[in-house]
């Protein structure tokens, strides 16, 4: 029997998930990838001997991985090879506060006690509400399509919601274990990965922390793109074939029905087709009568933030630097002001650093290190050269006070990217970054669906679908709008 064949728009970490998945299941299935590589986001670059991860330099919930390969009987060391650092991440609070955060628990432990008294006792009972909180989002509402209020229609389900903390902010929960500003801090920082402000920020996710702190950082060795090559090598496996350099420009639907979706080389059929491109960007390509959502409902959309980002090439070492370097040095609730409330460029940003070269020497030439900056800032700003160099230029005066050298001297290679690059080579809708923010109002059945509701075989997914943004997610949605298409398929 002639197989029912599905089309993939998209090479993400979505894209490639939801393909691997269907073909596991006996589909054809077909990526079509508007880039040259895959990865998305997560693409990587070479230049001069370096080897730049374009996104994402983050490992966490490393089990979710494991259970992303399980699925198919593999292991990500079949693919590549993880290494846990130590420390997980430095904070700089100052020029002479620099805090670096220990792998182990107990090391964490001692650290918050020298903070505050019996910090340490309540990081273990927030821990212990955590795990809960961990183990219901990770191993039950995540994999919900939400696609039906009904789902979340059970006494069960209510009970563990009020468990889950989802109705109080993580700004409020935090505050009821610890004082110490420096260790709300340090809490505080892995929510920022959910593109919201604590105070807006549901405190189930306190699942972050406990992620953070009980499973720890990690890093593949080679660079974050060898989950990309693995997750490729992976789906090849399974017959899923790829087609890079082809953007679909749009859809030809008959009766409800998406018949084909249009490239440059012509039309291509399909049964069925998961749309993993930034989902307002494929809205557009429906046009009126087939978007699930108007431009108004779009526009009141949390963003998560946007980055400025810089990809660098330094020829000497820079052994201030660890791998991941947060510069919280400045006042945040001025610059999440300037990315949430008030959107403008920030007038005196925080900043991240990472330099991978510190833990693998393959992505930088002997004696040099390759440094990614990044600068959260809001959606939708005009992006210009003078703006990127402005940014640039503080940049470097704040990362040559804290590590006590001159460096801009010794840049080789230099490369910036924000919301102008973001929405031309993915076409993000409003150069976003990481998708919607994880708010009360946006978290489930009110996130935009994963089914279009107009069309009998479109089916959306990534970071702005269920369950929201980051890798781990990401794979997620992947495998569940790939059981919502199979069972789709096969009524
Ligand atoms: C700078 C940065 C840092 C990040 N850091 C972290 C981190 O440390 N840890 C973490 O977990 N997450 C991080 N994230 C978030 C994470 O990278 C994303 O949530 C995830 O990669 C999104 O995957 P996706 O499949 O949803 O989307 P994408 O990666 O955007 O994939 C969508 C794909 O669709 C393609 N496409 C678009 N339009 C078309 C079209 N018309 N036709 C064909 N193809 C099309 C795009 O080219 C792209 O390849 C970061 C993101 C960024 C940008």
């Amino acid at each position: 029997m002639k197989k029912k064949k599905v089309i993939v728009i998209g090479a993400g970490f979505s894209g490639i998930s939801a393909a691997t998945a269907l073909a596991d299941r006996g589909y054809e299935v077909q990526v079509l990838e508007k880039n040259a590589e895959p990865g998305g986001r997560a693409r990587v670059f070479r230049e001069g001997g370096f080897v730049f991860d374009m996104g994402p330099s983050w490992y966490w919930m490393p089990d979710i991985f494991e259970t992303y390969f399980g699925k198919f009987g593999k292991k990500p060391s079949d693919y590549y090879e993880l290494k846990r650092l130590d420390p997980s991440y430095s904070v700089i609070l100052s020029d002479s506060e620099v805090i670096d955060v220990p792998a182990e628990l107990e090391g964490i432990k001692a650290l918050f006690e020298s903070y505050e008294v019996g910090a340490s006792e309540q990081l273990d009972k927030f821990l212990h509400q955590a795990a809960y909180k961990y183990r219901v989002g990770i191993q039950d509402f995540v994999w919900r399509p939400s696609v039906k209020i009904t789902e979340f229609l059970s006494l069960k389900l209510l009970v563990d919601a009020i468990r889950m903390d989802v109705f109080s902010s993580f700004y409020k929960h935090i505050r009821k274990f610890f004082k110490s500003g420096t260790i709300l801090k340090l809490m505080e920082f892995p929510i920022l990965f959910l593109g919201a402000i604590s105070q807006n920020t549901p405190a189930m996710y306190s699942l972050m922390n406990f992620a953070e702190i009980t499973m720890g950082t990690w890093y593949p060795m080679g660079g974050m793109h060898q989950i990309v090559n693995g997750m490729v090598a992976l789906a090849e496996e399974k017959q899923v074939k790829f087609t890079y350099n082809s953007e679909v420009t749009g859809f030809e639907i008959v009766n409800k029905h998406v018949r084909a979706v249009k490239t440059a080389k012509g039309l291509i059929e399909a049964d069925m087709v998961v749309a993993s491109a930034d989902y307002h960007w494929v809205e557009q390509l429906l046009g009126d009568d087939f978007r699930n959502y108007t431009e108004e409902y779009w526009d009141k959309r949390v963003m998560a933030p946007s980055s400025l980002l810089f990809y660098l090439g330094i020829s000497k070492r820079l052994p201030k630097l660890k791998h991941h370097n947060l510069f919280f040095d400045r006042d945040f609730s001025v610059h999440s002001h300037e990315i949430y409330t008030d959107p403008a460029w920030p007038s005196d940003p925080l900043f991240y650093a990472s330099a991978p070269s510190v833990t693998d020497p393959s992505v930088a030439p002997e004696g040099c290190e390759n440094l990614f900056l990044l600068i959260p800032v809001a959606p939708n700003l005009e992006d210009t050269e003078a703006h990127r160099e402005k940014y640039f230029l503080q940049l470097m005066d704040r990362l040559e006070a804290y590590c006590g050298e001159n460096i801009r001297d010794f840049i080789v290679y230099k490369r910036s990217y924000a919301h102008q690059d973001f929405m031309s080579d993915y076409h993000a809708f409003k150069g976003n970054a990481y998708g919607l923010a994880n708010t009360l109002f946006q978290t489930a059945i009110l996130k935009p669906s994963l089914k279009n509701k107009k069309l009998d075989n479109l089916y959306y997914t990534g970071q702005l679908t269920v369950p929201g943004p980051g890798v781990p997610p990401s794979l997620i949605s992947g495998l569940v709008v790939a059981n919502e298409v199979d069972k789709s398929l096969r009524k």
